[in-house]
């Protein structure tokens, strides 16, 4: 497929697709199974009425389905006042890819309601979700078993329960009916560290890009992610956790945050526990003591950085900016911050992306190991954690037996301890992020005509699509 010749931009889809066809290309596939691998498997638009303040207003979501070969397919659900379906749809298929390339064995999902949640109380919005909710469960698109899908932009853990509980009281005989959605309470069935877990994931990435010295030399970068010049756009979800800790444990300076309303910068690094409290207070970041405010958020974008971390939504980084951008190192914590033009741009400029469907999947991975302990019914650590602290203190005994005189005190920390929930969530989330790495590295490494993480990731990604539809013999 070639770019388009006009000057009408991309959609968010056509984009994608022409990314993954450089990965198609460079495997020389089929055109045909090129095809197939790409198009969406089905999209269910759902018009619904819900009574507002005594009038009616219609809504309108959609849920797509990219692929199916594993079940269920997984993918969030994203609440904004600008969705449609093309959108939806490129999502769905980034979530295939994006799971293949962490191995968590599922299909590809996306959902979005059109609505701007602010502008509603919370008892409409509750309104609303289990409305939509119980439309997609008639239609055969929310099922543990089927269609799981789980926070994104404009959702959260409040309204993951609302689907939850809507979907237990349609079906009160599923007894695994809590895994029909991830992203919940921990309290109703979700897992400690899902909340953090896609920021937490862009940080693994970015630790586990800095232990390989030839790809952090060939990017152009000194070695060590302490000191390094951050520039983050976006403090929701994703980019508040990332930033924070990369500010806290990797000692980076975020010398810039781009939000809504403007720029924030500060040469010294910016403290985001601080700025993250000062939104919450303020509703913006104008006003923040210790930075320099702007209203061109934009321009954030194009100051000179070691890393940019987009991490607000798509298509921020375009043709009209790319060959602005100073940043040696592009870190996609969000779904499609770059266009396929302005990737081109920035490749030809040198400079070096790791691309969202491996970056940002730390959120997908923990929502598999969700989905798990909802079908196990236990939580993760339960059985062996004090075993595991008995055996610790076993083996200290030993050492001190042996030795003739008593351990020191780090050594009883750390031997006689039991891994919890949390410790075991986030080394499965690391030990992810750092094999998947290593897949990306070594496909970029074996050919040729491979020369940037992206098409390496849809290398890895649409081998193992291709070889688990072949199993199934669907090719
Ligand atoms: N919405 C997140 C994403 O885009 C999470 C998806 C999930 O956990 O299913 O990856």
């Amino acid at each position: 497929m070639g770019q388009k010749n006009n000057n009408k931009s991309l959609s968010f889809s056509e984009s994608v697709n022409f990314m993954v066809d450089r990965a198609l290309t460079v495997l020389e596939i089929d055109s045909g199974i090129s095809a197939a691998l790409k198009a969406c498997n089905s999209t269910i638009k759902i018009n619904f009425p819900v009574e507002i303040n005594g009038k009616i207003e219609v809504f309108t979501g959609w849920r797509s389905v990219h692929s199916d070969h594993r079940l269920p397919s997984k993918g969030g659900i994203r609440f904004a006042p600008i969705v449609n379906e093309d959108e939806v749809e490129a999502l769905a298929s980034l979530m295939t890819y994006k799971c293949a390339i962490v191995d968590v064995p599922f299909g590809g999902s996306k959902g979005g309601l059109l609505i701007d949640p602010s502008k509603y109380k919370r008892d409409d919005l509750q309104k609303i979700t289990r409305r939509f909710a119980r439309e997609l469960v008639r239609k055969g698109f929310l099922s543990p078993a089927k269609n799981v899908p789980a926070p994104d932009m404009g959702t959260g853990e409040r309204e993951m329960a609302w689907i939850a509980d809507t979907y237990k009281h349609l079906h009160p005989e599923d007894i695994n009916y809590s895994a029909c959605v991830t992203g919940k309470p921990i309290a109703h069935g979700g897992i400690v560290g899902r909340t953090e877990a896609t920021g937490r994931g862009v940080v693994y990435a970015i630790r586990e890009f800095f232990r390989n010295a030839d790809d952090v030399q060939a990017a152009g970068l000194k070695p060590g992610l302490g000191g390094k010049r951050i520039v983050m756009q976006g403090l929701g979800n994703v980019g508040y956790y990332a930033a924070k800790l990369l500010d806290e444990e990797d000692e980076s300076k975020i010398i810039a945050i781009i939000e809504r309303d403007g720029l924030l910068t500060n040469e010294n690094g910016l403290c985001i526990e601080d700025v993250r409290m000062h939104i919450n207070e303020h509703k913006t970041i104008k006003g923040f003591p210790d930075a320099t405010f702007s209203e061109n958020g934009a321009a954030g974008l194009e100051i000179k950085c070691d890393i940019l971390i987009p991490a607000a939504m798509e298509a921020q980084i375009t043709k009209k900016n790319a060959a602005n951008i100073k940043a040696k190192l592009i870190v996609e914590a969000a779904n499609g911050p770059v266009t396929f033009e302005a990737d081109d741009i920035l490749r030809q400029n040198g400079v070096t992306i790791l691309p969202d469907a491996y970056v940002n999947a730390g959120g997908v991975t923990v929502s598999y190991f969700e989905w798990v302990r909802n079908l196990a019914h236990i939580r993760f650590g339960r059985m062996e954690r004090r075993h595991d602290e008995m055996r610790g203190a076993q083996l200290l005994q030993a050492i001190e037996s042996m030795a003739g005189k008593p351990a020191e005190d780090w050594m009883q920390k750390e031997l006689v301890y039991g891994a919890n929930e949390l410790d075991l969530v986030r080394s499965g989330l690391d030990d992810t992020m750092r094999n998947s790495y290593q897949q990306l590295k070594e496909a970029y490494n074996s050919n040729d005509n491979i020369n940037d993480f992206r098409t390496a990731s849809y290398v890895v990604a649409i081998k193992k699509l291709v070889r688990s539809y072949i199993d199934i013999g669907v090719f």
